[in-house]
């Protein structure tokens, strides 16, 4: 192992420090952007005692028309998604939003 190498490995972090991000693609229904929003599905989602998973409400505006979007996620009690619905715009997929940005 070279100088360099040790280097690296020492300041590489015991696992994945992104591990419990998640993240929202979406867009504007009133102007179209592209919007990408990190979750820390660690301290963001609420227990939701209905259904024994998280709950997570996310609000979110584009950089554009400055419209409020609405994000109502639901997980279940490993923390993946059940359903998603957002107010004021759509769910895109990762493909869809770097395609948009013109990468
Ligand atoms: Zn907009």
């Amino acid at each position: 192992m070279g100088l360099l190498d040790s280097i690296k490995s020492f300041f590489a972090p015991q696992g994945r420090s992104d591990d419990w991000a998640m993240w929202l693609y979406v867009r504007c229904k009133r102007c179209g952007a592209p919007l990408a929003v990190r979750v820390d599905l660690r301290n963001e989602p609420s227990s939701d005692y209905e259904s024994g998973g998280y709950v997570l409400n996310k609000e979110m505006m584009d950089s554009k028309c400055f419209a409020l979007m609405r994000a109502t996620v639901h997980f279940d009690a490993q923390r993946k998604v059940v359903s998603q619905s957002i107010e004021n715009g759509d769910f895109i997929t990762a493909e869809e939003y770097e395609r948009q940005l013109g990468n």
